[in-house]
């Protein structure tokens, strides 16, 4: 039984900074394990959301239903994607459905419906802006604060942990010489396509109106086809900095690199062999679109052609180097990456589906960074239970679920294996001794 505290409280023994799917399926964890510390999460949105920009009609997952938040670790929990589907008694259509890979929508239903039963555990509208170390008496660093703000009352807290899990997800990727103080309602990231969609539709009365998508993955063909549709009359172009949209490579075989298994195999490589296998298995994951959705877009390329209208164009071998705007119009300039020959065009909007860093968390890191591990290329050290490695003087643990590409491989942004890396990470937190964090925090300052 999970031994939640209430979003008033200050004191954890785990606190989860985050709420998306990973530290969803640390709670799972939790809740079937018998663990009986104090454990919380604290999330800066306003309620459980999973890519709710990018939910676009008929989007399907591109991961198999059930590598959800705990089937592949124990099918008998109550928090099973057929459990949910069986919850909303939808588990007979889903079947006759015969879809492995479920809708986007249904699945982020799945998540939403997990999450709001551990709404107690959560606290939303609360963003960690900073960790800094709790020393004991003796140096030692035997937990850390969160220092948090709450995004509806303005209040200023801070939370204490012994274990800190920090899962805070992707945050957009842009490219050189765009920052996100260069984005506006007319230049934003695929992460924000719905939002401004709504926008753009309420006030775009222009007929032919010009858009530019920028990037070769699954959000830029997602949202090419959805822009293509939304605005009939428009002229759409897709930028691909590469050959044209690549297929993903989600062989049986290529996709093993996505089981538990691999994960060690690839903690244990060498430095050299872990860039080559990110390099080689790129295409499972990074500027990868789904089959199905090329060859429908080819189809309606060419029906458009056959109709006699040239509003759509992919520009191959095309990178975007620089933006400028006006009032009016944004004046792209793009590279033509076999030639170097540079172009400008104008356009009213862009989207830039150029993907997500994962280095996000690290902002909050500032704060313990002189306690911290690093290997020679300045990459953090991050031991195979997803703890950061720390001088000896720290006993306390900050986990991270997300930006350990480098030392875990290609999983650690997906879904994939959600339960096998929550598992690790508790059984790594309960074994650390109890330290009665609160009252030694207490003697510590005393000290000072
Ligand atoms: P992504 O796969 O990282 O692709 C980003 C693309 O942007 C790459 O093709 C990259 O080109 C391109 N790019 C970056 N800078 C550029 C520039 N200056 N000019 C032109 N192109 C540029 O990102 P994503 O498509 O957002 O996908 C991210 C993750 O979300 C993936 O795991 C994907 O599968 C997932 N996703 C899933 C769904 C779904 O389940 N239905 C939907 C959307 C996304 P290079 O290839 O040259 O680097």
């Amino acid at each position: 039984m999970m031994r939640c505290i209430p979003p008033s409280s200050d004191t954890y023994d785990i606190l989860g900074i985050g709420f998306g799917p990973s530290n969803l399926a640390l709670a799972v964890a939790v809740s079937s394990s018998g663990y009986n510390g104090a454990v919380g999460f604290i999330e800066d949105k306003t309620a459980f959301s999973w890519h709710g920009d990018m939910m676009l009609p008929g989007a399907k997952m591109q991961v198999m239903f059930l590598k959800d938040l705990i089937t592949q670790k124990d099918p008998t929990s109550p928090f099973t994607f057929i459990n949910y589907l069986h919850e909303q008694e939808r588990l007979n259509s889903f079947i006759n459905l015969r879809a492995l890979y479920p809708s986007r929508n249904d699945y982020q239903g799945y998540f939403a419906w997990a999450a709001d039963k551990f709404s107690h555990c959560v606290q939303y509208a609360c963003s960690a802006s900073m960790i800094a170390p709790i020393e004991n008496a003796t140096g030692e660093v035997e937990g850390f604060e969160v220092h948090c703000h709450d995004l509806r009352s303005g209040e200023r807290t801070i939370k204490r942990a012994r274990n800190i899990v920090m899962a805070t997800g992707g945050s957009p990727a842009l490219p050189c010489g765009i920052s996100p103080q260069d984005l506006s309602a007319r230049l934003f990231h695929s992460s924000q396509y719905l939002s401004r969609l709504e926008a753009l539709k309420a006030t775009e009365k222009n007929p032919a109106l010009r858009v530019l998508i920028v990037g070769g993955g699954q959000s830029a063909a997602e949202i090419f086809q959805h822009v293509l549709h939304e605005f009939p009359h428009a002229r759409v172009d897709l930028a691909v900095r590469n050959h044209s949209l690549m297929p993903a490579n989600s062989s049986a075989f290529s996709n093993e690199i996505f089981d538990p298994a691999s994960v060690d195999a690839f903690y244990e490589s060498s430095a050299t062999i872990k860039e080559h296998t990110l390099r080689h298995l790129r295409h499972t994951n990074y500027a990868a679109v789904d089959e199905d959705l090329i060859q429908a877009l080819y189809g309606q390329l060419y029906e458009e052609r056959l109709a006699g209208h040239d509003r759509a164009r992919i520009l191959n071998y095309h990178a975007l180097t620089h933006v400028t705007k006006d009032d009016q119009f944004l004046d792209v300039t793009l590279r033509d990456e076999r030639t170097q020959a540079t172009t400008v065009n104008r356009y009213d909007t862009v989207i830039l589906a150029t993907g997500y860093n994962q280095q996000h968390a690290h902002r909050l890191l500032s704060g313990v960074d002189h306690l911290l591990l690093r290997h020679p290329d300045g990459s953090l050290k991050v031991a195979r239970d997803y703890s950061l490695e720390t001088r000896p003087s720290v006993s306390a643990r900050l986990f991270v679920q997300g930006p350990t590409e480098h030392s875990h491989g290609l999983t650690s942004s997906l879904i994939s294996i959600l339960p096998f890396r929550a598992h690790d990470i508790l059984s790594a937190a309960s074994k650390a001794p109890d330290t009665h964090l609160h009252d030694k925090t207490a003697l510590a300052m005393e000290c000072i």
